[in-house]
This record gives structure tokens, sequence and C-alpha cells, in this order.
């Protein structure tokens, strides 16, 4: 079993007073996306937007109860994500920062670019996107068609459609993937400046998790200065389908986390709206937190295991897809509590719902993380307790 160092149980603290200020502004975001403009002061919203950037171009990065955090580990990421997404996992979507950006920024950009693209972060409110699915491409990846040429000057010409990518339209930079060649080491991420002409991204209609503005982007022509492809200073090998694998392993506790925030804050719920339970109910409200809570280990054990080899993200897939089916069970079951037409009378659990939907798909969806738990278990990367 894993506890929690003094650090990370600070982190878990903190961050679970900010989330109480989310929940105030949850159905707000649910209905307007662009409320988060408004809340950019909120503690939580502040710490995601200086989130994933090093230390040497943030050394004095404001502590937390005397700690750092840099969300550098996804360890760190994991405990946060769980807080915050238990506020509201459509502000921790919809805040600014490097967000899932700023793992392949941390793999693969070089010195100027991480000037580049940190100095925008620091310079102001800055959003960003990270796109890789396309309209017929999404858990196949490898089959994209987005094409990076050369424009004959010596830079680059990005073409091609992108899709559900989150902040796609409120983002100022972002990293797109391409392919600047046929075959498993085509594929190449660049980074965007989404001022640049033949850009355009426009949010696409959702049900869950809008703060996160899912948009669709089309790129027609975009200029990219050869400069800004990522990873130019690495092998092939180093920079196309092994850092988008390396990214995704890195990513996916701090996923799996945002499932667990929306199920325990539906399970939170429950107990802050039924002052009483009959003695059925409390059984059952109890057993459910305790799968909370195993879930959670499963989570930070992912975490350990992804921050010690990067290459390793089976663990994290299960935990991805346990936690995504936890949300989902968890949010439906807590309808139970309210009686008919509860998904009618209790709105905050009717949001909580959609937004356990919408984790389903990210990063992955459940077949597609049960395929690779299976590659793991296969090549004995991980036990099977
Ligand atoms: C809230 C949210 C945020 C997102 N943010 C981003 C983002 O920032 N950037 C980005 O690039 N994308 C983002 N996405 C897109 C997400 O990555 C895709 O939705 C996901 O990869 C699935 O792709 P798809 O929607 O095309 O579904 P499909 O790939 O078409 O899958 C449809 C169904 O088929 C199943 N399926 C597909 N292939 C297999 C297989 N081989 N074996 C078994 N079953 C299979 C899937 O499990 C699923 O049930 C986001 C999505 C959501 C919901």
């Amino acid at each position: 079993m894993i506890e929690l160092d003094d650090r990370l149980g600070t982190a878990r603290v903190h961050a679970r007073d900010w989330a109480r200020d989310l929940r105030g502004t949850a159905l707000e975001l649910d209905r307007d996306p662009d409320t988060v403009y408004r809340c950019l002061d909120n503690p939580a919203v502040r710490h995601l937007s200086r989130m994933l950037i090093p230390e040497r171009w943030l050394p004095d990065r404001t502590l937390i109860g005397g700690y750092r955090f840099d969300g550098m580990t996804a360890m760190e990421r994991v405990v946060f994500a769980e807080e915050i997404a238990a506020g509201d996992a459509g502000m921790l979507l919809a805040s600014p920062g490097a967000s899932l950006s700023g793992v392949l920024i941390d793999l693969l950009a070089d010195q100027e670019q991480k000037e580049w693209f940190y100095g925008r972060l620091l310079a102001a409110p800055t959003w960003t996107f990270f796109a890789l699915t396309e309209p017929d491409h999404g858990s196949d990846a490898g089959a994209m068609g987005t094409a990076l040429d050369p424009d004959g000057e010596g830079g680059l010409l990005l073409r091609g459609a992108k899709r559900y990518i989150g902040n796609g339209a409120r983002a100022q930079v972002g990293v797109v993937f391409a392919r600047d060649r046929p075959g498993p080491l085509g594929a190449t991420a660049v980074l965007v400046d989404t001022g640049a002409p033949g850009f355009k991204a426009e949010p696409i209609p959702t049900i869950g998790l809008r703060g996160a503005q899912l948009s669709a982007i089309t790129l027609d022509g975009v200029p990219v200065p050869a400069a800004r492809v990522l990873g130019r200073h690495l092998s092939p090998t180093r920079r196309g389908v092994w850092s988008g694998v390396q990214m995704f392993n890195r990513l996916r506790p701090g996923v799996a986390a945002i499932a667990l925030g929306i199920a325990r804050s539906a399970h939170d719920y429950v107990a802050e709206q039924r002052s009483s339970l009959s003695k059925a109910e409390r059984l059952r409200w109890e057993r459910t937190g305790r799968r909370i809570d195993g879930v959670r280990q499963l989570i930070w054990q992912a975490a350990a295991i992804v921050d010690a080899q990067p290459a390793n993200g089976h663990l994290a897939s299960a935990a991805k897809a346990r936690a995504a089916r936890l949300a989902e069970e968890v949010t439906l079951e807590a309808l139970e509590y309210f009686g008919p037409g509860a998904r009618l009378t209790q709105p905050m659990l009717d949001k909580l719902i959609r937004d356990a939907r919408g984790v389903e798909f990210m990063e992955g969806t459940g077949n597609i993380q049960r395929l690779n738990t299976f590659q793991g278990l296969v090549q004995g990367k991980i036990g099977r307790d």
C-alpha cells in the first residue's frame, strides 16, 4: 500500500481546499465554457497555469505549504488532479497552462523551443492544445493523415484536420502531430502559433467535460518554421511514435485521477445532500467508498511505475480503464439516493454523469486501455494480482 509523504500530503490538503470554490462555478462553466476567463484568480486555476514549467524557467515559483510543486512527476499530477477534479473536472481542463503539451515539450523541445513556449506561458495567461485525433482517426492514431510538407523555402506547411481537441478554440499555442513521410517513423510533432495564417479552430457541441471546449481544427497550409519541429535534435526513432507513447504513459495516471475525482465528487455529494441514510444505503455508500480507495491505490501505483520507468504504461492503462468505469458507475449509482427524476432535480449529478462519460474517451478508450493492459500481462511487465 502506498502512502503519501509529507510533501504530497500537503499538496492534497491544499488542493482539496481550492476545490471547494470550484464547486461553486462548476454548473456555470458547464453552461458557458467562457466562465473560465472570470476564474483566473482561483488558486487551482493559478496553480494549473504554472504546472509543467520547469524550475529553470520559473525559479521564483510560489511555494505551497513550504513545498515547491511543478507537476513534473506523474505522482504529483495525480494527487492534484484527483482533488481539483473532485471540485470540477471541467475547470481542470479549461485552465490555461502547459497542460498535455507540457509533457511533450519537456520530452522533445530543444532550448530555443522551450524558451519560446515557456516564455509565452509566463508572459500572460496562455491556453495550449495538443492535437493528435483526426475526424476519422481517433484510436488508430497511426493512420493519421495530417501532412507536414516542405514549403520549398526552408520552412514547412501543415495541411489537414484535427477533432476533439481540448481548448483548441481558445489556445494561443499548441502542438500538432503530423506526418512528414510514410511509415511508423513518419509522425512528427510541431509547435504552432494559432495566429498563423491557415489555422482555424471552432468549438464543437459536447455534453460532457464542456469546460474543455473540444474543438475542430482546420490546417489549411499553416506555415511552420523548421525551428518549430519538436525533437529536431533527436533521431527519428526518438521523436515520433516513441515520444507519443512516452507522453501518453506519463499523462495516463493523471487522466485516471480525473475520473477518480469525478467519482469522489458524486460520492461526497450523496453524503452532503442526504443528511440521513437508511442502514442499507449507508452500507452501500461505504462499500463504494472502499472501491474509490482501492482505485486510488491502483492509480498511485501506476504513477509510481511511470515515474520510475516511463516506457511502462501498462499498469497506467489498467488504472485509467478501471477509474473511468468507476466514475461512470459511481455517478449513476449516486442518482439512486435521490429517487425518481433525480437527473432533473440534481443538476450537479447530471453534470458529473456526463463528465464521467467524457473521461472514457480521453487519452484512449477503455477498449484501447484493455488492449495495452493485456500486452503488459503477456509481456510480463505487470503482475496478475
Ligand atoms: C473530453 C475529451 C478530451 C479530448 N482531448 C483531446 C485532445 O486534447 N487532443 C486530442 O488529440 N484528442 C483529444 N480527445 C479525443 C480522444 O483522444 C478520442 O476521442 C479517442 O482517442 C477515441 O477516438 P474516437 O473518438 O475517434 O473513437 P474511435 O477510435 O472511433 O472509437 C470508437 C469506439 O471503437 C472502439 N475501438 C476503436 N478501436 C478499437 C480496437 N482496436 N479494438 C477495440 N475497440 C476499438 C473504441 O473503444 C470506441 O468504443 C479528447 C476526447 C474527449 C472526450
